[in-house]
C-alpha cells in the first residue's frame, strides 16, 4: 500500500526535477492541502517531514487544530472568506491565500492579535478573468495591493490563483503565465513580493515551470477526498 510518506517523497522529487528545469530555480514550498482529511492523516504527513498545511473550511480546520496542538504546524487558510469568519482566521492561521477584497483585508488586519507576527497574505487573482469566478480581476489588483500600506498587521507576500481545471497542458500553462504576468507587473511597480501560490495535484510541474513558489497539493498526497457533498454534511 502506498503511504502518505511514500507519496510525499514522490511529490518532493517531482518538485525538485520541475524546479531544476526552470531558469530561475526559485525556492518551491509544498503546502499540503488537508481539507476533508482527518487529523490523523495530517499527523502522519507531519511525521514524514511536512510542516505546512492548508485548509479551506474554518470550522473543520479549527477542529483539527485542537487535535494537533502538540505539533508546530504552519497553518494556511486557502478557502473562500466570509466577513464573519475573519476574526477566527486572523487568530488561528499564519497565512491566508484567498484575500480578494478590501473589506476582508481590513477586517483581517483589525483582528490580527498583537502578540502574533503579521498575517502573511496572498491576493487571489481571477486567472481566467471571467466575471463569475472568485478572485480579484487584473485591473483591480494594483489598487488592492497598494491598500496594504494601511494594514500594519498584514504582510502582502504575493498572489494565489485557482485556474479553471483543464487537462490540456497548454491551457494550464497559459493560465499560469497570466498570473505570473500579474505578479511581474506588481514587482515592476515596486511591490516587494516573493510568493506565487499556483499549482495543484494535476498541474504543479507546469506551475513550477511558470514560477510557482508554493504548490498546494491535496489528493496527490493524501489520496482522493470524500465527495464534496459528504464533506458538507460534516462541517
Ligand atoms: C482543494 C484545493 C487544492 C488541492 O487540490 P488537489 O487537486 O487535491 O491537489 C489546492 N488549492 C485550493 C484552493 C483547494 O481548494
Amino acid at each position: 500500500m502506498t503511504t502518505i510518506s511514500n507519496r510525499l517523497q514522490d511529490i518532493l522529487a517531482t518538485i525538485q526535477s520541475a524546479k531544476a528545469a526552470t531558469q530561475c530555480q526559485q525556492q518551491v514550498n509544498l503546502l499540503a492541502v488537508s481539507k476533508a482529511q482527518p487529523a490523523s492523516a495530517i499527523r502522519e504527513a507531519y511525521t514524514a517531514g511536512q510542516a505546512m498545511f492548508g485548509e479551506n473550511y474554518l470550522q473543520e480546520a479549527l477542529q483539527k487544530q485542537t487535535e494537533l496542538t502538540d505539533l508546530p504546524i504552519e497553518w494556511h487558510f486557502i478557502g473562500p472568506i466570509q466577513s464573519n469568519k475573519t476574526q477566527l482566521i486572523a487568530q488561528n492561521f499564519s497565512w491566508v491565500h484567498s484575500v480578494d477584497r478590501l473589506k476582508i483585508a481590513q477586517r483581517l488586519n483589525d483582528a490580527r492579535p498583537a502578540n502574533l507576527a503579521p498575517l502573511q497574505v496572498c491576493l487571489q487573482v481571477n486567472a481566467s478573468n471571467e466575471e463569475s469566478k472568485s478572485g480579484v480581476t487584473q485591473h483591480e489588483l494594483v489598487d488592492l495591493a497598494a491598500a496594504f500600506s494601511n494594514f500594519p498587521r498584514l504582510k502582502l507576500r504575493g498572489l494565489m490563483a485557482i485556474p479553471a481545471p483543464s487537462h490540456d497542458k497548454n491551457i494550464q500553462r497559459t493560465q499560469f503565465k497570466q498570473v505570473r504576468e500579474c505578479y511581474d507587473a506588481l514587482l515592476a511597480k515596486g511591490f516587494a513580493l516573493d510568493t506565487l501560490s499556483i499549482g495543484m495535484s494535476d498541474d504543479y510541474p507546469i506551475a513550477i515551470e511558470q514560477g510557482a513558489t508554493i504548490v498546494r497539493i491535496g489528493s496527490a498526497l493524501f489520496g482522493a477526498r470524500k465527495s464534496l457533498e459528504s464533506l458538507m454534511v460534516n462541517i
